[in-house]
């Protein structure tokens, strides 16, 4: 060690002598420059010694003031001005994999180097890290990771939390792992950034940790609401401008599902807002287009009039247009590029910014357009905090974002828009005024404004523990109830209970809480433990093909469209996939009928003739791919997974599979003479929705059957589970299960015992061309 302490030591005056040679050269002098503008920057020894004196520290500062690119870039020029530069191991966590790599390309840059050098990332499935990386952003998750094979976290120096504010899952829980890890490494430093004021709670998480702020300055903006809109544009809202365009009947489509499944208060105050809102300082004509205002579905065609008025009358300046995800931003570019202003490329550069965008394009967003074109940016709320774009004068704002929630009545996470906070708006607003006084337009009425939160509630309060459990679990951290009652805020200890018991009938937790074989299984995919069981029960039954699409689609956006006015269309579109009464294999033939159709560049007119969503489609396209190499480092997929083949479309099989990973939330169908009830595993009440979405109280339900073939499916669920618990993954004992499962399912759904009611893979499916009733 006296050895690596001189190499060090060399390789520390190394870097130093680098770092001034880049400060002394005419670029390096420029960045200097630059970064000295940053509030942050005024800062720096403040926090600098604060960090020196404490343990931890709690940093808060408005977005775009330099906490991401700066403070790490701080602590990592003091170590190497003191000549300790190579001891040093700082880690910088980020909510979002694309903010993990724009920010280390960032701070390389600034730096005058290539990332690896001393800067580099790591995410899932990717990285950039050299020998003498000292600053290494990556994702919460990737450092959770680290946390399994490393519990102390040995070597690191700092830890650095960025984006608190944000209270995902993940940031949560690692606040407890690394509050625990504080007194068993105490030379170990940690940071926490938020871009809101509110970081006293966090202080007093970490027993009275000190507080530094950054002070600011934004520009003053102009607030916009929709009657305001309205009446500065002369623009006016008709029902049809609601509706006529496929992305409009998309978006009500969507949200019309999503009411049941919000919370519902923040819904409905939306709407008792607007019932009683009073709009009569405004004319006639305003009111009476407020009333045709749909609060749920973003107006594209107000978008479009807006940007383009914005183009034609306003000042120069960049523009952001803050949607609620991927796909409305997509269709909204689509519809823009028809523009003949907006979509006139020596006018308008149209960008796109969210969380699966190339580097390529992401480099786009930052740079200057060239005089006489107007640079608008289509983002989800990752330019809220985490992105900053410099020369944003205009951002309209469609007060959604895509939120993931728990309806804890059946039990399962779900991504949909919702709407967004006051702290969020006043987020998106100030994204406006950086450079210079801006104007924010929001496409929604004060009124529904005043309606909003304050703050959003913490995701942990309000997603399903399973996988938080599994993980708790995984990194030995003791008891799941004890471990979360230390969390910032806990979860009810109902909704723990439930997580817990929900593991241990599926067979991922035993009766004394302890991780089983399957259980480890799951904590390597990061889908639901359902999906999960899914997928190693398809990889050891080698059936892949078919079950990657299946648990692909299942966590997407319903790929089957019902456009109000031609719902028969729709739904006879639908029938042609799924004439065996399976909306799974109805979804996989979908895709294999798309694959074929991209094949030919077909794809979006296979999509548009069979109503089927073109986005959905290239989501479920790259999930497969990430299920598929997720599935190899599991080490399930190899050797014997080739060796026997043609099992992939053997329907049968698909659905044992399917139903396996949906216990318990499958139900029997008890007939009597005329009638029939629905009766789930443990003889619970079956509730059973009018407008056809089923539920049932604890679980969601997802598959009828006669109840000899439930109990068929049961037993053989009991074989599969000693199959992987055992690990018997050996070729011969696969097919003999398989041989056995094929002849006892069908003879039990031979054509006479089957009812034809199947499966309802999700909650927002209609199970429009299924009967119920026999
Ligand atoms: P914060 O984390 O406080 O929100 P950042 O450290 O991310 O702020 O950004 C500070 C400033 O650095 C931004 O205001 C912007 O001017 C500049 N900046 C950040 N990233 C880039 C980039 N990729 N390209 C150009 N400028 C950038
Ligand atoms: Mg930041």
């Amino acid at each position: 060690t006296a050895v690596m302490e001189k190499i060090l030591l060399r390789r520390s005056s190394l870097l130093r002598d680098q770092q001034q040679a880049w400060q002394e050269s005419l670029e390096g002098r420029e960045m200097l420059e630059f970064r000295q503008s940053l509030p942050a920057y005024k800062e720096k020894d403040t926090i600098l010694t604060a960090i020196l004196q404490n343990q931890v520290v709690i940093i808060s500062g408005e977005t775009g003031c330099g906490k991401t690119t700066q403070i790490p870039q701080f602590i990592l020029e003091s170590e190497i001005d003191s000549a300790r530069g190579a001891f040093c191991s700082i880690i910088c966590t980020q909510p979002r994999r694309i903010s993990a790599i724009s920010v280390s390309e960032r701070v390389a840059s600034e730096r005058g180097e290539k990332l690896g050098e001393s800067v580099g990332y790591k995410v899932r499935l990717e990285g950039i890290k050299g020998r003498d990386t000292r600053l290494l952003f990556c994702t919460t998750g990737i450092l959770l990771r680290r946390l399994l094979v490393d519990r102390n976290l040995k070597g690191v120096t700092h830890v650095i939390v960025d984006e608190i504010h944000e209270r995902g899952m993940n940031e949560d829980f690692l606040l407890i792992v690394l509050k625990d890890l504080l007194p068993r490494r105490p030379e170990l430093k940690l940071i926490l950034m938020s871009a809101t004021l509110d970081a006293e709670l966090f202080s007093s998480y970490f027993d009275g940790a000190p507080l530094i702020h950054i002070p600011g300055f934004t520009y003053p903006v102009r607030t916009h609401f929709l009657e305001n809109i309205l009446e500065m544009t002369g623009y006016r809202l008709t029902p049809s401008n609601q509706i006529d365009d496929y992305g409009q009947e998309r978006m009500w489509k969507m949200s019309k599902q999503a009411p049941r499944k919000r919370k519902s208060q923040i819904v409905s105050s939306v709407e008792d807002a607007l019932r009683a809102a009073d709009f009569k300082d405004f004319s006639p004509q305003i009111q009476e287009s407020l009333s045709c205002w749909n609060p749920d579905c973003i107006g594209f065609n107000l978008i479009e009039y807006l940007l383009s008025y914005i183009c034609e009358n306003e000042r120069p300046g960049a523009v952001l247009v803050f949607m609620t995800g991927w796909d409305d931003i997509s269709s909204l570019k689509d519809k823009l590029q028809a523009h003949p202003v907006l979509g006139d490329p020596s006018r308008v550069l149209l960008l796109t910014c969210h969380g699966s965008m190339a580097s390529s394009e992401q480099k786009l967003i930052f740079e200057e357009p060239e005089d006489g074109v107007r640079k608008i940016v289509l983002t989800t709320n990752i330019a809220e905090t985490s992105i900053t774009i410099n020369d944003v004068v205009f951002v309209l704002d469609c007060g959604k974002a895509k939120e993931t929630s728990y309806d804890a009545l059946n039990n399962t996470p779900c991504l949909l828009p919702s709407w967004v906070s006051k702290v969020s708006t006043q987020q998106r607003r100030g994204r406006a005024g950086r450079v210079q006084p801006g104007e924010c337009y929001h496409l929604y009425p004060r009124c529904v404004y005043d309606a909003f939160t304050e703050y959003q509630l913490p995701e942990i309060l309000r997603t399903p523990l399973q996988s938080l459990c599994l993980q708790i679990k995984s990194l030995k951290l003791g008891s799941i109830s004890e471990f979360l009652s230390r969390a910032l805020q806990s979860p009810k200890l109902l909704a723990v209970q439930n997580a817990i018991e929900y593991l241990k009938v599926i067979g991922a937790l035993d009766e004394n809480e302890n991780l089983t074989v399957l259980g480890r299984y799951l904590t390597m995919l990061p889908v639901e433990p359902k999906l999960g069981k899914i997928l190693i029960l398809g990889a050891i039954l080698n059936c892949l093909d078919p079950v990657l699409t299946i648990v692909a689609g299942l966590s997407v956006r319903d790929p089957f469209l019902t456009p109000l006015d031609k719902k028969d269309l729709a739904e006879a579109a639908k029938l042609q996939f799924s004439h065996d009464h399976s909306d799974h294999l109805a979804l996989v033939r979908a895709y294999e009928g798309w694959k074929e159709a991209e094949k030919d560049l077909a794809g979006y007119d296979y999509c548009w003739k069979n109503f089927l969503s073109a986005q959905s489609m290239k989501a479920i396209d790259s999930l497969r791919e990430e299920f598929l190499s997720l599935l190899k480092d599991t080490g399930l997929i190899d050797g014997y997974a080739t060796s026997c083949n043609g099992w992939s479309y053997d329907q049968h099989l698909i659905r044992a599979i399917i139903c396996y990973g949906l216990y318990p939330g499958i139900c029997s169908v008890v007939h009597n003479e005329k009638s029939f009830s629905l009766k789930t595993m443990e003889d619970g009440p079956v509730l059973l929705y009018s407008d056809g979405h089923l539920k049932m109280l604890g679980g969601y339900l997802e598959f009828f059957m006669q109840p000899a073939i439930a109990e068929k499916y049961l037993s053989l669920r009991r074989e599969f589970d000693e199959l992987i618990q055992n690990k018997l993954l050996n070729p011969q004992i696969v097919l003999h299960l398989h041989h056995e499962l094929i002849s006892a399912i069908r003879l039990l759904v031979s054509e006479d015992q089957c009812d034809g009611r199947f499966v309802f893979g999700r909650p927002d499916l209609k199970p429009s061309n299924m009967p119920v009733v026999p």
